[in-house]
Order: structure tokens, then C-alpha cells, then sequence
């Protein structure tokens, strides 16, 4: 492909329109936004007046006057609306990681008497660690069990409570069939929890098409809500008259202005939710999720993956032998919209992309990765990155010593 041939697919790109909308350096490319997406315009507006008006001059009042307390379950409708779900069955809410504790603990409620929380070996680190922290913490009563990919199917059992699973690996992209790991769970009598951080705002997901049972993801990737910003949750409508929370804060009571001495759960979405809502954080995720709302999901997934594409057929077509080595799933079909090179100097190579200005990441031990987010990335964009990964192996620019001075985060 020549650089002419990118720039047609950019003339004729339905979501070429929505780069304007975001605040982005120039002489940046950012194969990040799987990390941290880059603000929407509308988001420096939106905190400017959660903080000013509505914090500053509403005080306290802006619980009521502004919306604050609806914003968990208002933006989790939204969200909703973008992973196949119905707006009950989505909040926002905590952390990736700690609401993936408290539905791992939901699912178990949901299952008495089967201990086993399945996920696959190599999932997300704090994936892991909070099952195992919850495991350690219920004693006999929890068993987490790892295994390989391939053999994930067949360890369904019957006592196993749920398979909990990332639907996009957070390094190879490898993307699993939700519809068909669901179907074995419940074949099995089990549930299953699926981690979207890097599904959400990136693939069309049908949660309840899949029929999927619980599901959380962070919204600071693809859905460009701000670093740190709060996490959303899902919980089936079947489940969630039964479903216990084993954090049981006063924003999941059925009365929380009642202020009552015994917790009696709200019995819908609102009982996942522990205390009280980030607003500044909700103020900026809102922007960055009704940016979103105004693309078509499945644009947004085939230009993703038309990106990747061209990015991995340029740079394998360009470097010669600098020892990258793909190890993402080559079909598009089974990779979600991150693309992984292994390469023994991976921290340096990344680094001396960055001093070229395009900006990935690097995953321990040896993963160069490169996100490609839809609407703001442009082909002519991703055809200069891949040309100087390439260069920058061929000619073993990264062969520096300030290229392997490790930062705090990589
Ligand atoms: C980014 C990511 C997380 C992040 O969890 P936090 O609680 O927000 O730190 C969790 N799981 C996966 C798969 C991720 O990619």
C-alpha cells in the first residue's frame, strides 16, 4: 500500500469526521487510546462546569439540581446502549478491578454450593489478583482455578460458579466467542463474567445477545473517559433480584436517605454500587461516552480492524529480519483493536517510537503494543507509524541507552 492509497481510505472514512471532536497534541500519532484515550473537547467544557457551576455555585444542591445522583445509572444507560444491554442493567461505578471482585463474589451467591471461579492463565493481572484476594478471603467456600486458553472449555464443570474472562486479551488482542463460552457455562449450570476494558467503545459486544450473565469494564481506554476514570458493571435483569454484593455500601440500599441501621439491598442495578458517585469523573466519562453514542459500533469495529490490518501488513512487508514477531491472532476475525509485536528489546523499541512521536506502550516481558482507536486515527497516520516501527528494527535505532531507561509505568 502506498501512502496516496491510506489517504483514500482516510477521503472516503465515514468516522473521519469525529478527530476534530478530540484534543490531541500535534506531531503526535497515539497508538495509545487503549491505554488512556485523549480528551474530547467537550470534556474540558463538561469538568470546567461540574467544577465551577455545578460545584462551585450549587454546593451541596447539585446533588439534586444537576443530576448528580443519577449520573451512575443516566451513564450506565448510555453505556449500555454500546454493549448490547438494557439501561437497567448497567451502572457506573468504583474500579475495573473492584467491581470485578464483587460480582465474581455476586456470581458465587448466585451459585451456592459450587466453589469454582474459572478464568484463563496470563488474564489480566488485577483480574487475577482480585480473584485470588476474594478466593483467600472466602476460604473453602471459593476456588480459583487458571488454565490455558485452549483448554478453558473443557474445564467447565459442575462446580464451576463462573467463568470469568477478558473478551479481548489485554496483550495478544485475542478475542474469545462469547456467545459460545456462555452457552458451555450454561450448559454447565455456570455463569459467566466477562472483563470489556478493552471491548467497550472498540467491538460491537451484544451482552444479552450472547446471553451473557455479568460483565464489567474501565472506561478511561476506548471510551476516552479521563485517567482513572470510574468503571461501569452490568448484571442481567434475571439476576438481579438475587445477586448479593459483598460490599454492601449505603448507595445500594433501597433507602439510602432513610438511614437505616440494616442494610436491605435496592434489588436492581443500584445494589452493585457501593458509596458515593465520582462526579468529576462521571462529568468527563459523560463526554467521552456521548462522543461515542454518535458512532455506529460496527464502523467503529471495521475501521479499528481495517486499521490493525494495515498496520501489521506495512510493517511485516517493511522490516526486515529486526525480530518482530506478531503474536496476535493474524485473522481479524479473532483480534480485538490492539495489535501485539513481540521483539527481545520491546521497552526500547517503543521508547524510540516515541521519540519519533508515535506514542504505544510496552508490555512485560517483550510486547511492543499498539492500540488502534477509530475516531481519531487516520490510515495515513497508521501507514507513517508503521513505516517507522520498521525503521526504527531495521536500522536498530532503539540501540541507545537512554531507550532503556525504564520508567515507573511502561
Ligand atoms: C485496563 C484493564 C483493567 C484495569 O482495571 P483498573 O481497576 O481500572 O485498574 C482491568 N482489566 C483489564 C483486562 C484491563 O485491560
Amino acid at each position: 500500500m502506498t501512502r496516496e492509497d491510506a489517504q483514500a481510505l482516510d477521503a472516503a472514512d465515514p468516522l473521519a469526521r469525529f478527530r476534530a471532536a478530540f484534543d490531541l497534541p500535534a506531531g503526535v500519532i497515539y497508538l495509545d487510546g487503549n491505554s488512556l484515550g485523549p480528551p474530547p473537547v467537550a470534556a474540558h467544557e463538561r469538568l470546567a462546569q461540574a467544577s465551577r457551576a455545578e460545584w462551585g455555585e450549587g454546593l451541596v444542591r447539585s446533588w439534586n439540581t444537576a443530576g448528580w445522583i443519577d449520573a451512575p445509572l443516566r451513564i450506565g444507560a448510555k453505556i449500555a446502549r454500546l454493549i448490547g444491554a438494557r439501561p437497567g442493567e448497567v451502572t457506573v461505578a468504583d474500579s475495573t478491578s473492584v467491581n470485578l471482585f464483587k460480582l465474581a463474589a455476586g456470581a458465587l451467591s448466585l451459585r451456592p454450593g459450587r466453589k469454582t471461579i474459572l478464568s484463563e492463565a496470563g488474564n489480566f493481572p488485577s483480574d487475577l489478583y482480585a480473584l485470588q484476594g476474594l478466593s483467600a478471603l472466602l476460604g473453602d467456600r471459593a476456588k480459583l482455578k487458571t488454565v490455558a486458553p485452549e483448554d478453558l472449555a473443557g474445564a467447565i464443570d459442575d462446580d464451576t460458579a463462573v467463568v470469568a474472562l477478558t473478551h479481548i486479551h489485554y496483550k495478544s488482542a485475542l478475542r474469545w466467542d462469547m456467545a459460545k463460552i456462555t452457552a458451555a457455562a450454561h450448559a454447565a449450570g455456570a455463569l459467566t463474567l466477562w472483563d470489556l476494558c478493552h471491548s467497550a467503545g472498540a467491538v460491537a459486544v451484544d451482552l444479552n445477545g450472547a446471553a451473557a450473565d455479568l460483565a464489567v469494564g474501565c472506561s478511561y481506554k476506548y471510551l476516552n473517559g479521563g485517567p482513572g476514570a470510574p468503571a461501569f458493571l452490568f448484571v442481567a435483569e434475571r439476576h438481579q433480584g438475587a445477586i448479593c454484593s459483598p460490599l454492601t455500601g449505603w448507595m445500594g440500599h433501597a433507602e439510602p436517605f432513610a438511614f437505616e441501621d440494616a442494610y436491605r439491598p435496592a434489588g436492581d442495578i443500584r445494589g452493585l454500587i457501593t458509596g458515593t458517585p465520582p462526579i468529576l469523573g462521571l462529568a468527563a466519562l459523560e463526554a467521552g461516552i456521548d462522543l461515542q453514542l454518535q458512532a455506529d459500533p460496527a464502523q467503529v469495529e471495521a475501521k479499528g480492524l481495517a486499521l490493525a490490518d494495515l498496520f501489521i501488513g506495512e510493517v511485516e512487508a517493511r522490516a526486515g529480519d529486526g525480530g518482530l514477531r506478531l503474536t496476535s491472532p493474524r485473522d481479524a476475525a479473532r483480534r480485538g483493536l490492539h495489535v501485539a509485536f513481540a521483539h527481545p528489546e520491546g521497552y526500547a523499541v517503543v521508547q524510540a517510537m516515541m521519540a519519533r512521536g508515535v506514542v504505544g506502550d510496552f508490555r512485560a516481558p517483550d510486547i511492543a503494543r499498539f492500540g488502534f482507536s477509530p475516531l481519531f486515527l487516520s490510515y495515513a497516520e497508521v501507514w507513517d507509524a508503521a513505516a517507522a516501527l520498521a525503521e526504527v528494527v531495521d536500522s536498530r535505532a532503539w540501540d541507545q541507552p537512554q531507550f532503556r531507561i525504564r520508567a515507573a509505568v511502561t
